[in-house]
């Protein structure tokens, strides 16, 4: 009744309330230019404070190409790690609650994925991406209820190239990957350290492939009450997915286009659940892709997805943005003509 209440008063606290409730949000981040002499001249016209993003066609005179977009939230090129965190942090609270969750990051290759999922190469805690700071703070919290709650925490890591499930941690090709017990962020950076070792020798064999697998962290939390016995179960996803970019279908042949294919189905079919679950609708095609089925159990229910969309600043980018921004638009739930303004 309160709320109700307020509803009225307070528009903006209702979307706020909206926003805390809804169990799929979309950020938006925008990579800085590299350094080096590289084109500097931007797509990205306006970053608003509230998750609006203005991107600007070039090629069309004045304000004739601006396409409106709107977030949960969007950070701009400045954005710190810190900052980035900051907002996804109750999510993984929720996890040691007993909630599963799914953190994506989607975008074309270079758009700053992996630099948000795990931080740059020489990683200092400083540049920490989401997953390290993730389980620091698992770690953290776990400690502070140990008087009534003992956890239990274990890492799983696999990528999945091709349609096939390979274990990071072990480098077999397997149907269930092994789990590792961690008990602090430094057995969690020595784990992330093979795996990541384990994508990169497979990378140089095999044409970049890390940019053409989706590489999946998952974290089992399962707590024990002390006083009543009762268990709780959280399940975390870390999704660094594979590069989205259209492939020119007649410009490739053989192993590229057949990893092409691959990456185009498993992102709609991602696309698909997703947009399924925001319209709250009775089927959900989780069975359509490997990736889907893998990430079944934090997609849906109870389960709370947050996805990174990152961009790629350039103007030369452009064409690739709208199309990331169109799939993150759909997944957003947003109708794509409520969303867009010519102004
Ligand atoms: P992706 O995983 O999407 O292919 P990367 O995360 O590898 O992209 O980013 C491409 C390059 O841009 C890397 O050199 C990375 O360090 C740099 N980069 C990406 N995002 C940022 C950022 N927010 N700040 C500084 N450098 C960034």
């Amino acid at each position: 009744e309160n709320y109700h209440a307020l509803l009225g008063e307070n528009r903006k606290l209702f979307n706020e309330i909206q926003d805390l409730k809804g169990n799929i949000r979309v950020y938006c981040r925008i990579r800085p230019f590299l350094p080096g002499p590289r084109e500097k001249r931007t797509s990205v016209e306006h970053v608003g404070e509230n998750g609006e993003l203005v991107v600007a066609d070039r090629s069309k005179p004045g304000k004739e190409g601006h396409r409106l977009f709107k977030f949960n939230k969007v950070f701009g090129s400045d954005a710190t790690q810190a900052e980035v965190y900051s907002d996804t942090q109750p999510l993984i609270r929720s996890v040691l609650d007993g909630y599963n969750v799914c953190i994506f990051a989607y975008g074309q290759t270079g758009s700053g994925k992996t630099y948000t999922m795990t931080g740059p190469n020489s990683s200092t805690k400083e540049n920490w991406g989401v997953n390290y700071r993730a389980l620091n703070d698992l770690f953290d919290i776990s400690q502070r209820r140990k008087s009534s709650i003992t956890y239990e925490i274990g890492v799983q890591m696999v990528e999945i190239y091709n349609e096939q499930v390979r274990d990071l941690l072990s480098g077999d090709a397997v149907p269930d990957a092994s789990m590792h017990p961690v008990k602090s962020t430094s057995d969690v950076i020595q784990l992330m350290g093979l795996g990541l070792k384990n994508r990169v020798v497979s990378a140089t064999a095999l044409n970049e492939r890390s940019s053409r697998s989706h590489s999946v962290v998952t974290v089992h939390v399962r707590g024990t009450d002390l006083k009543t016995g009762s268990a709780l179960i959280g399940n975390l996803h870390l999704v660094d997915l594979a590069g989205s970019e259209r492939v020119d279908r007649s410009e490739v042949i053989g192993d590229r286009l057949k990893e092409a294919q691959h990456i185009n189905k498993s992102l709609s079919a991602l696309g698909d659940v997703i947009f399924a679950l925001s319209q709250k609708s009775s089927h959900v095609p989780y069975r359509n892709s490997k990736l889907t089925q893998v990430l079944q159990s934090s997609l849906g229910g109870q389960a709370k997805t947050l996805m990174f969309v990152q961009l790629n600043p350039e103007t030369s980018s452009y064409s690739e943005s709208l199309s990331t921004l169109k799939f993150a638009e759909r997944v957003a739930g947003v109708e794509l003509g409520a969303a867009r303004s010519n102004k």
